[in-house]
């Protein structure tokens, strides 16, 4: 997704509620917390007390009606807002554990939101777990990896890596939490090079519905490592993830912007070209309708532009000497590509920074030929009848095409393209995806859907043999679907097998 505000201000979203040092580029929430007792209407507990929740968590709870209630619901995507009785902001692992028994006990369904980017299904009542506060990073740089709590954004992993010449598979936006975003696979800046973020994923610590705490690795508890890398947040609540780092100190990255009545000549440029490159670049490419308002830089504002979006693992010279036919495309407007940190990686795409309300959608694609281009062009090009302020396509292949070293729940390995649209709320369908129905494999990246008018679309999301794999393995583990409040694959009635 894309917007110009990183571009002209790359200011903190909300710097009040930003732990921690700000990131170089857009920057982040979370914010404050507090506990107290759920009890009231619903009658689900004791006030604050031993025996209520707020007697079992060092973090804060609060019921509805209380002050900060509305505060600890915040969320970046304002197209929907969780709706629960109760909110624990948990302090640590413990604190998950006592607010998932406590709500196990009571059979409250639960939803878990750490920044609030990728909201799908709101709980209409239930507890919500913000894990804003689990901050924790820890870089190992000899083993070249990461341990980020569960509330952790990417920001906070890139700036860690980086005093030691390393990344994480982090995604367009810096702002997004690394646990949603790799629990969904995570489609990052590098992975045409390096695969889904989940690819990178070594140990996984989740509090199951039953309130237990599981290290789940390639030899331990294996099933839900399977699932948890890909099967989004349906298996638990994860307090920790650690995953591999890449050497990556410095790239080749930017952006180059043109003319929306040059989007065609830039499409069909763009599309020749990704038949050509190496792994080692990762692209995209993006019809932009921003708004004429002032957080949109002049350039952008109130017109359709085409936006090609580059990461490129080499020297200047040779970024440069890959891009010359874009370049030459047609005459550019602005032209943002340089050698530059990966901690300035969030300029690539330069995704919006301040909450919004938004539709996500997404589509993969089999492939681009002409004609799917010119599909495209219909439906979003110059003269088309369309108002998503974002119309993406990311390239992948490369190792995205290959299997993840550890068997993992994300498909989409046979994908060419992602595709993906961005919009206000409108009421208008989803007019662009269904039109490229005839190009796409008929699987989304979940990742790439919010809002509530996509909640039912977990099962695209997979083949029909990883979707039922994950029904199994969630019946296992959260039998009776505590964990719903997301991109819900429901229980198989029976599993398999004890996990
Ligand atoms: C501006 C922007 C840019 C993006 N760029 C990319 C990109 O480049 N690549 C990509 O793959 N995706 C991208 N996304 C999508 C993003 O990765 C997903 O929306 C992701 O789910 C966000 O996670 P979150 O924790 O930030 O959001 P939240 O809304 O807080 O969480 C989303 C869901 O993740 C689950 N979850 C979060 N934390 C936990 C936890 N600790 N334990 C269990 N479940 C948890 C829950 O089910 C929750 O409902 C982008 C989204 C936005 C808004």
């Amino acid at each position: 997704m894309t917007t110009s505000e990183g571009i002209a201000r790359p200011v903190a979203a909300d710097s009040s509620r930003a732990p921690g040092p700000a990131p170089t580029g857009p920057t982040a929430p979370p914010g404050p917390s507090g506990l107290a007792a759920p009890s009231g209407p619903s009658g689900l507990a004791a006030p604050s007390g031993p025996s209520g929740l707020a007697g079992l968590l060092r973090g804060r709870g609060l019921r509805r009606g209380q002050d900060d209630f509305a505060v600890e619901l915040d969320g970046f995507n304002l197209i929907t807002e969780h709706d629960p009785d109760l909110i624990a902001v948990v302090a640590d692992a413990a604190d998950v554990r006592a607010a998932v028994a406590y709500a196990a006990a009571r059979e409250l369904p639960i939803a878990v939101q750490a920044t609030g980017h990728g909201p799908s299904n709101p709980a209409d009542r239930g507890l919500l777990i913000s894990t804003r506060k689990l901050r924790g990073v820890t870089i190992d740089p000899l083993a070249r990896s990461a341990r980020a709590e569960g509330g952790v954004q990417w920001y906070e992993v890139v700036q860690a890596a980086a005093e030691y010449g390393l990344a994480p598979l982090s995604g367009s936006s810096p702002l997004t939490g690394v646990t949603g975003y790799t629990l969904g696979g995570g489609l990052g800046l590098l992975a045409r090079r390096y695969g889904y973020a989940a690819d990178l994923v070594t140990a996984v610590e989740v509090v199951t519905a039953d309130g237990r705490a599981h290290r789940a690795t390639a030899d331990r508890d294996t099933d839900l490592f399977w699932a948890l890398r890909g099967g989004t947040g349906n298996f638990g609540v994860v307090t920790a993830l650690e995953f591999g780092l890449v050497p990556v100190a410095r790239l080749y990255g930017g952006g180059l912007f043109f003319p929306g009545d040059a989007a065609a000549d830039v499409l069909h440029a763009w599309r020749v070209w990704t038949g050509s490159v190496p792994d080692e670049l990762t692209s995209s490419f993006a019809l932009l309708r921003l708004p004429d308002i002032e957080a949109v830089p002049d350039f952008l504002r109130g017109r359709l532009t085409a936006h090609i979006r580059i990461a490129h693992l080499g020297s200047a010279d040779s970024g440069a000497d890959l891009v010359a036919p874009l370049r030459a495309a047609a005459p550019l407007v602005v032209d943002t590509l340089a050698e530059i940190p990966y901690t300035r990686s969030g300029e690539i795409h330069t995704d919006p920074i301040e909450p919004m309300p938004y539709h996500a959608r997404s589509l993969m694609l089999r492939e681009l030929d002409e004609t799917a281009a010119d599909g495209l062009l219909a439906l979003a090009g110059p003269g088309a009848d369309c108002i998503d302020l974002v119309v993406e396509l990311r390239q992948l292949g490369g190792a995205l095409g290959r299997p993840a070293p550890v068997p993992n729940a994300v498909d989409h390995r046979d994908a060419a393209f992602a595709l993906s649209t961005v919009s206000l709320p409108d009421g208008r369908p989803p007019l662009v995806v269904d039109g490229m129905a005839p190009w796409g494999t008929g699987r989304r990246l979940l990742n790439l859907l919010a809002s509530p008018d996509t909640a039912h679309l977990a099962r695209t999301g997979y083949e029909p043999a990883t979707y039922a794999r994950l029904a199994d393995v969630k019946a296992r583990v959260d039998p009776k679907n505590l964990f719903r409040f997301n991109h819900n694959i429901p229980p198989l009635a029976q599993p398999a097998r004890p996990l």
